[in-house]
This record gives C-alpha cells, structure tokens and sequence, in this order.
C-alpha cells in the first residue's frame, strides 16, 4: 500500500492518555528515553539478524554491520537514534507507534494515577517506552523501512498531542531513524559528554556497537559491546553485573541476587539470572519479559517462557546455548528436546541460589519473600517436582509475630509446636489484623499455641496444596470440630458437662435461627466472645467466601454452626432468662443479636441492620434499669 499525501492520524484514546502523562509529568530520570530507544533499535536488530539466520528472503552475501547510531545537530537541536534492523512497515508504524495492544498501558495508567512516582522511570517495563521520547522532545520524527519489502519508507511525525502524520518518505537501507527535536530544556542532550554517561548507564551492554557520530563524521563506539555472560566470572565487578540487569529489566534499583554460572557437560550453557528487589510491576500479567534466549551469543529471543516454570517468571537473565541450533526461533524451540533439560538445570540454580539466601542471610530472604513469596506460593499449587524444596522456602505470617514483617517457616512452626500438639494449626483471613482479632484464635492464644495467618489470596489455594508437613495435618481453627486432644482434657470433661448443661439453650437457639444457622453448640474456641460462627469440615469459611465474593463467582452460600462460650456472661444470663421462662420471646431477640455479632466479628456486614438496630436499642433501653 503506498500513500503520497501526508495523512493526519489521530491517537488511540490510551496512547493519547500516555502521552499526557508522559509530557505533563515531573521526572526525576529522564534520561531513560535514550535507554528505550536504544533498546528499540537493538530489538530490532535482533530481529533482523535472526531473520537472516532463519529466513531464505533475509541471507544477504555479506552480513550488514549492525550498528546504532547517534547523531547530535546543535544547530537544529537534535538528536538522532538510528538502526539498521528490520525497519518497519506502514501498517506496523501504525500498529506500534499510533496504538497500544497490550495491557502494559492500562497498568502503567493505574499506576501512575496512585502516583506511584518511580512509573515514568519504569515506562519501558509496561511496554510503552518509545513514548518516553516526548519526555525531552517537543517533537519526534522517525523514519523507517521495512527490511525484503517492496513498500517505500514511511515518515511519522507527532508533536505528542492530538495525533500524528504519516508520509511516504526516502531510506535506502532497510531500519529506523528517530530524530528528537529537543526541547530548551533538555539541551545537555546535545552535548557528546552527556550522551556518552547515559549510554554507560543504562545501555552499555548492548550487544550492538553505539556509535556516537562526533563533529567531522568522526565515529566513536561508546559501549562496552560484550557478552558480559560470557567472561570469566572472577574478571566481572559486581558494578558491572549490576549495571547489566538494569538494562536487560529496564529495572532502576539493583537487583537483590545474581547467579553466573558456566555449565559443562552433557550440556553446555552459560547462566546469568538475576532476582530483583521489588516485584515487577506487570508481574500478574503472563507476557511479562523475563529470559533471554543466545545461542553461541547470538541472541534468539526475549521473554523466553520455555526455559523457566512460568511462577518464577520475576526471574531475569540470560540462558546461552552452546548446543541449540542456531536457526532455532521461537517456534521451533517448543519442540527442542533440549530445552526441558536446560529448564531443569536452570530452575534447579535459582532454587539453590533462594535455599542459600535463606540459610545464610534470613533478614535478606524475608525482604526477597514479603515481595515475591507470592511466586513461590504459586509455585506449591502446580510444581510437582519441586514441590519439597519450595515447602521449605515457603513463609507465613503467625499469631507468634509483632508484625506484617514477622515470617515463620513451616520447619520453624514444627519445632515452635507443643509437645503434645499434633497438627498445624492456621486461620484464613483477608488480613493479619483480622486474623489476629478473630474469636477463633482465643483459646490458642491464651494456651500459647502458634496458629498460621493465610491473610492472602492465593492461599486459599496454597492450603490444599499442602495436606500435611513433616507427618503433620494442616488444619484450620474455624473449621469443622476443635478437638486439641491432650492438650486440653480439663477443657473436653467441661465441655461434656455444658453440652448436657445447655441443651435446652441449643436447642431454642437453633430453632430460633433456624434459617440462618446449621447447628448451634458449645463452644470449646472462645475465652473473651461469647460466640463465634464455624464452619462444618467440608464447607467454605467465611473467607473463601469472601474471596469468591470478590471474584465475582457465584456460589450457595452455606449455613454455618453457631458456637456459643458457655463461661461467657451475655450466656449464662439468656440461659437464666430461659430458665425462668422458657416462653421469653427475648431469647429470639438474644439469638438473632448473638448471631449479628459474630458476623461483625469476622468483619462481615449483618444480614437485616435495621431489626438489629432496633432490638440493640430495645436491649439497651432495658438495660439502664430506670
Ligand atoms: P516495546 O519495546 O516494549 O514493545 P515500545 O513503546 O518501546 O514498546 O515500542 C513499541 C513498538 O514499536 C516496538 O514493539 C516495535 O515493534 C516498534 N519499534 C519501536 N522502535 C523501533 C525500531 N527502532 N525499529 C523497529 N521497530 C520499532
Ligand atoms: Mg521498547
């Protein structure tokens, strides 16, 4: 399709939202756009080399030098990044540059409307960075043309608001030329010191030369150009390890741990995983980028979900194969024999390099687990074969900790247990605070048992993927009947002498709230309540509920079992009522408030407000004895 006239396109709605942001922002790093465009143009030329590799149409007699190249123009104030890679297309320079496919936009909208202020830093993260260019530039021209293709080149030009034109232009050779027309205050970009310290920031390690193209057509390479994976580890300062994760995750922290190895053998591969400090921002989206596919230090692929169990992909890094093919792309590789078994060895190096950390720097471990622990969890719910080495790198919070910061291993809680403690005890909750202020948890704190707090989502899914540990039953304390067995014979004679005691109670309870409840008894749980609901061994508690709830799932919410304190005063005096008078119609009144309030309890709402209003007032009333 070719089109001489100039053409006014307009901004999709997101992208156009985007580039406020990104215009109308304060930044504190904004040199970052020179690493976006550099990583651009480097993209592009991996792509063009590998289709040379793998594609008939793109072998050409002698290999293009590829190359990006920067050129400043004082006089017009600009500078210019150019590639020669694959170029593209008039109806991808549309695609890519006028529209947002992914949901990248959307998470970066989200996150800067919290005002998460380091977002315009991670902009290449969410998939948006060509955009960072009007960060320095009033207006941005990039010409571009598709490698083996008969259409001409094609010019873009925006000033960043509204939309943008599109004309057929001139380029020789296949690639992209972006020119930045700067704005006053973004001048240090013309200056050829400034250029050559943000390129040994954030893009030293591409693995294509830079070429700063200085006054007189004189051509400097300003980055390093090597494969840093494939030097000698002992020659490698941490400086640079770290250098090189910033730019592989476009990432502006260093990165908590690395891990570099040279695997021979059967084998043969290079190794250079990095673990970041903080989640990823996209990490709850499956195309987030994680591995880095070379063979013989060409680069094959990004993004590399093959090579690593889809829960770790916060894991960043590059895999080098000395025995893949080179032609081998992101296709064919699913099919590669090879690629499990490098699987297998790599995700055995990561589990080694978290077992080590957690031994030997705790403090450290729990920092990687308050952030990514949510990974591992996953983990337990669908890796198999790694499933005894994540139990033990797993962590909970406890009733035993202060604070959202105390964790508790599974093997620490074993060892914390009462001699005569038989099972591991944990209570699900939407947070620690409502965990730790459950009714349920009464009777273990005063007898000094440790219960674990599943305040997360995922946990609901965790618990069935962990039966038991160590021989020992997990088992949630709102569930099902309490039995604490020897720890507690004093509190099971009591408990037979109430239920004979409180018959007559239980049973008008029960009848009064027949149609809210599926049993009521005697509670074993409670000290300072005088009720709490518990759900029967099989059904859902309150918080699955909650979370279906919230997920929008549509379930049969099941009748609970009312469990009453029978030390509790407020029972003791409705069993005195009914003593007296068993025909009281205030025990109904009773009834209905116990239940009410053992919903507000678990931070649920109660079922009819204003009859619980009125019968707490009418209590109320009585109560002054005037
Ligand atoms: P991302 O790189 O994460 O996809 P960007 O906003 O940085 O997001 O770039 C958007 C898209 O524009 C790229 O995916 C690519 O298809 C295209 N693009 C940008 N720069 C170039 C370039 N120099 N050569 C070819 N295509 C490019
Ligand atoms: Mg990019």
């Amino acid at each position: 399709m070719t089109n001489e006239a100039k053409e006014k396109i307009e901004f999709k709605a997101e992208v156009a939202q985007v580039l406020n942001l990104v215009i109308h922002s304060l930044y504190s790093h904004r040199e970052v756009f020179l690493r976006e465009l550099i990583s651009n143009a480097s993209d592009a030329l991996d792509k063009h080399r590998h289709l040379a590799l793998t594609d008939e149409k793109y072998k050409t007699s002698d290999a293009p030098a590829y190359a990006i190249k920067l050129a400043i123009d004082k006089k017009k104030q600009t500078l210019t990044i150019s590639d020669n890679g694959i170029g593209m297309s008039r109806e991808e320079v549309i695609q890519n540059l006028g529209t947002i496919a992914s949901s990248g936009t959307k998470a970066f909208l989200e996150q800067m409307a919290q005002g998460n202020k380091d977002s315009l830093q991670l902009i290449g993260q969410f998939g948006v960075g060509f955009y960072s260019s009007f960060m320095v530039a009033s207006k941005v021209k990039v010409v571009t043309r598709r490698a083996v293709s008969e259409e001409a080149a094609v010019s873009w030009e925006s000033d960043g608001t509204g939309g943008y034109t599109l004309e057929e232009a001139k380029k020789e050779d296949h690639g992209t030329e972006i020119t930045l027309y700067l704005k006053d205050d973004a001048k240090d970009y013309l200056e050829e010191f400034e250029i050559k310290e943000v390129v040994k920031k954030y893009s030293d390690y591409v693995s294509y030369p830079i070429i700063l193209i200085k006054e007189k057509n004189e051509e400097e390479t300003i980055n390093k150009v090597t494969a840093i994976w494939r030097r000698p580890k002992n020659e490698i300062k941490e400086e640079e390890y770290f250098e090189f994760y910033k730019y592989i995750s476009h990432d502006f922290e260093d990165p908590l741990l690395y891990t570099h190895h040279s695997i021979e053998g059967a084998l043969e591969f290079k190794l250079l995983l990095f673990i970041p400090k903080k989640r990823p921002v996209n990490f709850f989206r499956d195309d987030i980028h994680g591995l880095r596919l070379h063979v013989k230090k060409m680069f094959v692929t990004d993004q590399c979900k093959e090579l690593i169990p889809v829960y770790l992909r916060f894991v960043k890094g590059v895999v080098d194969s000395e025995d893949l093919p080179l032609n081998i792309s992101r296709e064919t590789l699913q099919h590669n024999a090879l690629i499990p078994k490098i699987r297998k060895q790599l995700t055995k190096k990561i589990f080694d390099l978290l077992e080590e950390l957690a031994e030997k720097e705790p403090e450290k471990y729990r920092e990687f687990f308050l952030e990514l622990g949510v990974a591992l969890k996953e983990g337990i719910t669908m890796d198999f074969e790694n499933r005894d080495r994540i139990l033990e790198l797993l962590r909970f919070k406890s009733s035993a900790g202060s604070s959202e910061k105390d964790l508790v291993s599974l093997k620490e809680y074993v060892e914390r247990m009462k001699p005569e403690q038989k099972e591991i005890y944990y209570i699900a909750g939407t947070s620690r605070e409502a965990c730790q202020q459950s009714p349920h948890l009464e009777l273990f704190r005063s007898k000094g048992i440790e219960v674990l707090f599943m305040d997360e989502v995922i946990d609901e899914w965790v618990i069935p993927s962990i039966p038991e540990y160590q021989s020992k039953k997990l088992k949630s304390i709102t569930k099902g009947d309490l039995d604490l067995g020897d720890l507690d014979k004093e509190a099971k004679k009591e408990k037979e002498k109430a239920d004979t005691d409180y018959k007559l109670l239980t049973d008008r309870l029960r009848s009064a709230l027949q149609e809210q409840v599926k049993e009521v008894r005697i509670s074993v749980r409670l000290n300072e309540s005088p009720c709490c609901l518990v759900a029967d061994e099989n059904d859902m508690d309150a918080n699955m509920e909650h979370i279906m709830k919230a997920m929008g799932r549509e379930f049969q919410e099941t009748k609970r079992i009312l469990e009453i304190n029978p030390q509790h005063a407020v029972i003791k005096n409705i069993k005195a009522l009914l003593d007296k008078d068993p025909k009281d119609v205030r025990i109904e009144t009773w009834a209905s408030l116990l239940f009410n309030q053992a919903l507000i309890a678990e931070g649920k709402a109660v079922k009819d407000p204003t009859s619980f209003v009125r019968n707490l007032n009418e209590l109320l009333e009585n109560s002054t004895g005037a």
